[in-house]
């Protein structure tokens, strides 16, 4: 059985890290959400009061990154890889707002992006992998075995989105919710490096009107095809 690389890429709340483990835990792969670790980039600047409006203190976050410490741990009550900053499970915390309203903000800095490449390389290390994210197909792992970009339409993202959130301590409205996928994807495609884009060699899947189950089902079939019985899927 042949171990693989996936790289999911694609647009804001597409869908990815719900495929992403779900696509790990069939294949009993290890799953990364490239995302949170940028997430908890942001977290650490927010804490540490590096973030005023829209401007960043570029200098004192690079030199924090130095005691940044993110990995990952299993949860054994939902099976899921969990992200901790400096020894902490913020897997909750770097999906409210406020994080995700400055997190493009942050990933678009340079020393930041080489930080967290260099730390998902690693995890990418023994292959086995599904990582999700913005730049996995075309920076990370741009010999990736097998490379997925995701797309639906922004107001199809916003209501999911929407609906994730209302389930937490903090919602936000539809309305703010759209306006913030909107404005990471803007950012995010507009950025000097590794900004989003589609790989050249990547399948693109439009999951608008297919559930997460479905969409597995869609991707199980793909690597079937692609891979014939070198993976152990049937
Ligand atoms: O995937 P998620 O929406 O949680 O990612 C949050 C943000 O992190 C993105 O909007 C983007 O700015 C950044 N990101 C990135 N490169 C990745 C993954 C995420 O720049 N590989």
């Amino acid at each position: 059985m042949r171990d693989l690389i996936i790289a999911i890429d694609g647009y804001s709340s597409t869908g990815k890290s719900t495929l992403a483990k779900l696509l790990a835990a069939k294949l009993g792969y290890i799953h990364i959400d490239s995302g949170a670790m940028y997430r908890a980039i942001t977290l650490f600047a927010i804490q540490n009061r590096m973030i005023k409006g829209d401007t960043v203190d570029e200098k004192a976050l690079i030199e924090g990154l130095k005691s940044v410490d993110i990995h990952f741990e299993i949860n054994p009550e939902n099976g899921q890889n969990e992200i901790f900053l400096n020894g902490k499970d913020v897997e909750k915390e770097i999906r409210e707002m406020e994080v995700s309203s400055k997190v493009s903000l942050i990933a678009k800095i340079p020393e930041v992006r080489n930080h967290a490449v260099a730390l998902q390389r690693k995890l990418g290390r023994k292959k086995r992998i599904v990582m999700d994210g913005r730049d996995i197909g075309t920076t990370v792992f741009p010999n990736a075995d097998l490379k997925l970009f995701l797309n639906t339409s922004a107001e199809i993202r916003a209501q999911r989105r929407y609906l994730e959130l209302l389930k937490t301590e903090h919602p936000a409205t539809y309305e703010e919710v759209l306006e913030n996928i909107t404005e990471r994807d803007q950012m995010d495609s507009n950025r000097k490096v590794s900004p989003l884009r589609k790989a050249d060699d990547a399948i693109e899947v439009n999951n608008g009107n297919l559930s997460p189950a479905e969409t597995l089902e869609k991707i199980l079939e793909i690597i079937r095809e692609k891979f014939s019985d070198d993976t152990g899927t049937q």
